[in-house]
């Protein structure tokens, strides 16, 4: 199918995009990579009548460290992300999440700003945001606020983002090496049944789980937190916190994968990325 009529605008700055945005409400969306919003738009599932494509907006764009936080443009992609040698020094698990994506076309064109906006249940980049408690910079036509990321996913591809407002950038505190993303993908698409991205803080003695593909959002696993609080993550400490996985969760079922297969994989990989930001596997 092609997509019904729309204006197309391709501002030079930020402010030109958020006046467009703001002058066409409901009626306007922004492109970003248009890996997600064209084929729906091709389908008539999206039918924006304004297209403000973000391509040359400069502020949107590249990875730096400002005042000890890592601060990533949203229209960064996931190929930039892979190749950043400041993320493989301070925050690996951006670099090694990225590599997961897609092909290389895909990686060359998708944005993170684009995935996180689009909140689809199965992207990779939701749990990464979760697990490294990052802060989700939203600018619109009336200033920026700041949003956690556990407060972004508000629904089955909802999130926080108000009409009019673009994501403008990712906030991300450095982290040390003891991190892991683990993935089994549907083979077709390469989007996850099942990515488990954690983080181990050894000095803390605690960690961050946080899980896609298995639920209508992305989660924190809460469970498997509380349970390793204070322990040396032993693999004993980690076969039994990572039990808990699914805990809670109502699971996604569909020709891919059923719920209980769902709720396995989440117990699995979760035991197999905490063993492997332990450094044992
Ligand atoms: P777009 O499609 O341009 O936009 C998506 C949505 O976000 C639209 O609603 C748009 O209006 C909105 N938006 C975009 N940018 C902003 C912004 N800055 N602020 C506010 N709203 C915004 N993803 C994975 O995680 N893992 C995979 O394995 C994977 N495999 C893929 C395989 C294929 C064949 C394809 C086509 C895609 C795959 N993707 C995968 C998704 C892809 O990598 C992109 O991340 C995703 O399509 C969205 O990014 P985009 O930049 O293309 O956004």
């Amino acid at each position: 199918m092609i997509p019904g009529q729309f204006e197309y605008h391709q501002p030079a700055s930020l402010g030109d995009a958020l006046a467009l945005l703001a002058r066409h409400g409901d009626d306007a969306r922004p492109l970003a990579g248009g890996h997600s919003l064209v084929p729906a738009m091709r389908l008539r599932l999206a039918e924006p009548r304004v297209l403000v494509d973000l391509a040359r907006v400069k502020e949107l764009r590249g990875i730096e460290e400002r005042d000890g936080a890592i601060v990533i443009g949203a229209m960064t992609t996931h190929a930039e992300l892979a190749a950043s040698s400041l993320l493989a020094k301070k925050c690996p698990l951006l670099v090694e999440a990225a590599h997961h994506i897609g092909d290389l076309q895909v990686r060359n064109r998708g944005t993170i700003g684009g995935s996180l906006a689009h909140a689809d249940p199965a992207a990779d980049w939701p749990p990464v945001v979760l697990a490294l408690d990052a802060e989700l910079e939203l600018t619109g036509a009336k200033g920026t606020r700041k949003v956690a990321a556990t407060k972004f996913f508000t629904d089955i591809m909802q999130t926080a983002l108000k009409t009019g407002e673009l994501l403008q950038a990712i906030h991300v505190k450095p982290t040390g090496a003891s991190v892991a993303y683990v993935k089994t993908e549907q083979k077709a698409s390469g989007f996850a049944l099942c990515g488990v991205a954690a983080v181990i803080d050894r000095a803390a003695k605690r960690a961050s789980v946080a899980i896609t593909g298995v639920a209508a959002t992305p989660y924190r696993a809460a469970d498997v937190e509380r349970a390793l609080v204070g322990t040396s993550m032993s693999a004993a400490d980690i076969a039994k916190a990572a039990k808990t996985a699914a805990d809670g969760v109502q699971p996604l079922g569909d020709i891919h994968a059923s719920e209980e297969y769902r709720a396995h994989l989440a117990r699995v990989n979760t035991a197999r990325a905490l063993e492997r930001a332990a450094g044992r596997k």
